[in-house]
């Protein structure tokens, strides 16, 4: 059970998220607002609401995990959310992740494969609040073409490779942003931006760890 209360308490605990958050090296301010605004233990069973702050990944059901929340505020520096960016977001667990780019006002789209998890967010707390957030069951190697062009990509589990069809769907001039895995283990940060129709620059960040982003549906 989700239990839907934000404390003082709670209030306090970000803060020092933020914190910790700003000593690992995040400096985009609208980023750990977001972070320090959104409630994070409405996104976890109630038996963690004690650890919901600290700064590690905690497991959603399925075998699967909410992303840490440097991991998250990493991934949403490196993607640099405008207003009104077209966002396609692979992997939408808990909903965390997708939140924070829904309060930075773009307009999200974001697939999950597990049925039991996609149908966990009918019940989404902020459906008034972020209007601008849109949920799909679906394969995210396939990516959502009727809804493309994004402005930006974002894959929240590790990817044996980068997909085509989401560069494909991705706008001359976006981004994707994918933890891709390495050959002894985890997975590297890249930041691919498109340059033109056919082609792409790639830059090369920090290793992370990540659940596999696994091929069709589930359920
Ligand atoms: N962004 C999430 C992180 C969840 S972990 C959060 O903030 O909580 C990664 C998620 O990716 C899992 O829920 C997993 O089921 C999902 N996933 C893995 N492969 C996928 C695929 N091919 N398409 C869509 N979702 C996928």
């Amino acid at each position: 059970m989700r239990k839907y209360e934000d404390l003082y308490r709670h209030k306090g605990l970000r803060n020092q998220l933020i914190n910790v958050l700003r000593e690992k090296g995040i400096t985009d301010e609208d980023v750990l607002d977001a972070i320090n605004t959104i409630p994070r233990h409405y996104f976890l069973d109630s038996a963690f609401d004690q650890i919901a702050y600290e700064d590690r990944a905690f497991p959603i059901g399925e075998g699967q995990t909410i992303s840490q929340p440097y991991t998250v505020a990493y991934q949403t520096q490196l993607l640099q959310i405008k207003k009104l960016d077209k966002v396609l977001e692979i992997g939408t667990g808990s909903c965390y992740q997708a939140t924070v780019l829904a309060h930075l006002n773009a307009r999200v789209y974001t697939i999950e494969r597990q049925k039991k998890l996609y149908e966990q967010n009918k019940n989404y707390i902020f459906k008034n609040k972020y209007p601008n957030l849109k949920f799909f069951y679906g394969d995210g190697f396939e990516g959502l073409p009727t809804y493309g062009p994004f402005d930006k990509v974002i894959i929240t589990a590790a990817a044996p490779f980068i997909p085509p069809k989401l560069i494909a769907q991705m706008k001359v001039g976006g981004m994707m942003v994918i933890p891709v895995d390495e050959a002894n283990g985890g997975q590297r940060m890249l930041r691919i931006t498109k340059t033109g129709e056919n082609s792409c620059v790639e830059e090369s960040f920090e290793l992370f760890s990540f659940v596999p982003m696994l091929q069709g549906k589930n359920g």
